[in-house]
């Protein structure tokens, strides 16, 4: 067991079984054992990879498609550019490295980060330096402006709660002991208001998720654009839809248990993006677009063999690799989705168009 695997079971053992959304956010965010707080758990060294870390087109396209999208709302003067979750930096500074010949849209960027993590924090602060990031903790503190926004796998580390159906009734999902060690159980069947269309879709024994943070962060980007301009593009592995147990853990590149290694392991769950487009109904949503079909729309290929022009050798072989990762549908390229959000009126951003 790990030191934050003590801790959680000593919590259990005082007050009783917590959710799965508090286990999520103790493995992931506790302050001293916490996933994300400790380390930078990106690339070949770490547990996981993501599309920014596979190739620099992922970011330089997803740039260009902002900056598309900035345009066509009138390049307003002065504007957010935000990100959630950024990780190393890497998407951002792909990003702002593609739209450099963009006219006007540096100078009216102002680059806001919302990070949990102090470790991904530096790791940003040494990638976006020449940019003068500022980083927020709480999405709410995002400036009352028109704001352009890409999270890609942020939602999918936000925290679930589980519901399996019983009858007309749910069970939540619990972490607590079985002879000591930690262990999913459930909570006692009650009604759910906010479960009830999900009878509809479901028999008993089936298992749902909600997401509330993640509704709540989606409806606080919505505002902005609601209210200022603007667009979000939001990508992340998921469907229209949750069903089913969708929580993974990842260690070092291979799955485990989701109790085994508290701390040590990355938590997610798929994204249910139909809650964040209902979250977020005061803007459009675009259709929900795989990965593959996005990037290929904004010209991947073109970008790709311009690139491969000037590789040889390892090089070009790697760089064969990542295209395919990105796109292919064996790999990245459906499982990974895409939705925009733009202000009502507006044209949706490129790639995503009906
Ligand atoms: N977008 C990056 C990193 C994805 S990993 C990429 O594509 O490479 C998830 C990111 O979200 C990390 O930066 C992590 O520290 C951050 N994160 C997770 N939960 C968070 C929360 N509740 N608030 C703010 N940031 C969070």
């Amino acid at each position: 067991m790990t030191p934050l695997g003590d801790i959680i079971r000593q919590r259990i053992a005082a007050t009783g079984p917590i959710s799965i959304a508090d286990y999520m956010t103790e493995c992931l965010l506790h302050p001293r054992y916490g996933y994300y707080t400790t380390r930078d758990p990106l690339g070949a060294a770490g547990d996981f990879t993501t599309a920014p870390e596979i190739s620099q087109m992922f970011g330089e396209l997803v740039g260009l498609a902002l900056a598309q999208c900035w345009q066509d709302q009138g390049a307003p003067g002065a504007f957010t550019l935000a990100e959630p979750g950024p990780g190393r930096g890497t998407l951002m500074a792909d990003i702002l490295r593609a739209t450099r010949g963009v006219p006007g849209f540096h100078a009216a960027a102002n680059l806001h980060l919302i990070e949990a993590s102090p470790a991904l924090r530096r790791i940003q602060q040494e990638t976006l330096a020449d940019h003068d990031p500022v980083w927020i903790d709480d999405i709410g503190a995002l400036p009352e402006a028109p704001m352009f926004l890409v999270a890609n796998e942020f939602f999918d580390a936000l925290p679930i709660r589980q519901f399996q159906r019983d009858g007309q009734h749910w069970r939540e999902r619990m972490v607590g002991l079985r002879d000591g060690q930690l262990a999913f159980g459930q909570d006692a069947a009650a009604p759910h208001a906010g479960l009830a269309p999900r009878l509809a879709d479901t028999k008993p024994g089936d298992i749902v998720e909600i997401n509330a943070p993640a509704r709540a962060i989606a409806e606080t980007i919505a505002n902005r654009i609601a209210r200022h301009g603007g667009a979000a593009l939001i990508i992340d592995y998921g469907d229209w839809r949750s069903q089913g147990d969708t929580l993974q853990a990842l260690c070092n590149h291979a799955f485990e248990h989701p109790l085994a290694h508290p701390g040590q392991a990355d938590l997610t769950a798929h994204v249910d993006f139909e809650a964040l487009a209902q979250a977020a109904g005061n803007v459009s949503h675009t259709r929900l677009t795989s990965q593959g079909a996005f990037l290929e729309r904004l010209g991947i290929t073109a970008r790709a063999q311009a690139l491969a022009a000037r590789l040889s050798g390892t090089a070009l072989q790697s760089h064969i690799a990542a295209h395919r990762r990105l796109t292919h549908p064996a790999e990245m390229g459906s499982l990974f989705k895409v939705i925009g959000l733009h202000r009502i009126g507006t044209a949706p951003p490129p790639g995503l168009e009906p």
